[in-house]
């Protein structure tokens, strides 16, 4: 049975500590704040033994040195981690099943955020840490990939059961939820939900993990195919009426 210890860190990013107890390995699951990482390890009574990246931003891998370096944890992650200085020590792709301890999880390539973007799935205790690929009502920028490849990643999410547990690495639901109203103005579950994170973020209180059930019926990313009459797009294909969503999500001014 994993153990999670999820904090926030930086301005909005959350950091995820994954500890196996049977065996006592522990991974990170990136590097925001490598102080504030060792800090919460600390606390709890747990060494890190490894550093899993999703990608290779700052937020997301800038603490690989400071860790391994305070812990002599193993760096898992795609390629493109070596882009923040280190290569990974492990190097992953789609397919691969990664052990923490006596846990498995499945690689993800959920590319598009960044063109190396992966997950981690662990299978057994239905849970998924989707990084900057999958937001709360939201979903990353295309900084490198296209709407195409994005669409086919959160696909791959979407795949998984609706009671999957999915942990995102940045608190922007509020954000988010300002945006997915206008363009998806008479979904009642999502006027529900938009209640509901304004409530736990009135209190400090994180809307992160998610499950998959709650953003396939309120996420404007993920319904966009349910969303292209709305959108003027009756007839286009899927990954089309995603483009136009988060075509309008980057110029929204909230
Ligand atoms: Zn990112
Ligand atoms: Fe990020």
């Amino acid at each position: 049975m994993l153990q999670i210890n999820q904090f926030p860190c930086l301005s909005d990013n959350y950091g995820f500590l994954v500890h196996d107890p049977a065996s006592g390995a522990t991974a990170t699951i990136d590097t925001p704040d490598a102080a504030e990482i060792l800090r919460q390890a600390q606390a709890k009574g747990w060494r890190i033994s490894d550093v899993w990246n999703t990608h290779w931003h700052p937020d997301h891998a800038g603490g690989n040195a400071a860790i391994k370096a305070a812990t002599g944890a193993v760096v898992t992650g795609p390629a493109e981690v070596e882009r923040i200085g280190t290569a990974p020590d492990r190097i992953v792709v789609e397919g691969e099943t990664i052990a923490l301890g006596s846990a498995e999880a499945r690689v993800l390539d959920v590319g598009g955020h960044t063109l190396g973007h992966i997950a981690y799935v662990f299978d057994a205790e239905n849970v998924a840490f989707v990084g900057d690929a999958l937001f709360a009502l939201g979903c990353g920028r295309l900084f490198e990939g296209t709407p195409q490849q994005m669409w086919t990643s959160l696909q791959k999410i979407a795949a998984l059961p609706d009671a999957a547990t999915l942990y995102c690495a940045h608190e922007y639901t509020q954000a988010n939820a300002r945006f997915a109203v206008t363009v998806d103005p008479n979904n009642a579950a999502l006027a529900a939900r938009v209640a509901e994170i304004d409530r736990l973020r009135a209190t400090g209180q994180p809307t992160v993990p998610m499950t998959l059930r709650t953003e396939k019926e309120t996420n404007p990313f993920l319904r966009a195919p349910q969303l292209k009459a709305p959108l003027g797009l009756a007839g286009a294909a899927d990954w089309e009426a995603f483009a136009e969503v988060r075509k309008r999500k980057d110029t929204f001014k909230g």
